[in-house]
């Protein structure tokens, strides 16, 4: 974590990304050694971050992030979304938010009850 990468040059990570970084600033779903599921601080809905800095991962791992991302919404979620690959704030680093249903921001969100 932080800024320290000096020992995952083979992970691919850039110093200078705030993904590669992953700081737990929102809420994190899940992680594992390939990816992580947390809520975007800018746009209030659950984003799947590949951990490798690389914006075209290979369409097997593409699918499988994916299926961690739709998995999510439909374990704490009651809306229907939309994945969107489109990298715009951050164009270096694979990542995909579930956007809601003919929206784009997810503020309020209906989680489902535990
Ligand atoms: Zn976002
Ligand atoms: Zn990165």
């Amino acid at each position: 974590m932080g800024k320290t990468v000096a020992m995952d040059n083979m992970n691919h990570s850039d110093p200078s990304c705030e993904l590669c970084e992953a700081a737990r600033v929102t809420e994190w779903f899940y992680e594992d050694d390939m990816c992580w599921v947390a809520e975007c601080e800018a746009c209030f809905v659950p984003m799947v971050v590949w951990k490798r800095h690389d914006p075209n991962p290979p369409e097997e791992v593409r699918v499988v992030l994916i299926a961690h991302l739709s998995r999510i919404v439909e374990t704490h979620f009651e809306y229907e979304f939309w994945v969107d690959q489109v990298l715009r704030t951050i164009p270096t680093h694979w990542h995909a938010h579930a956007r809601p249903k003919g929206g784009f921001s997810g503020y309020g969100l209906r989680r489902r009850k535990p």
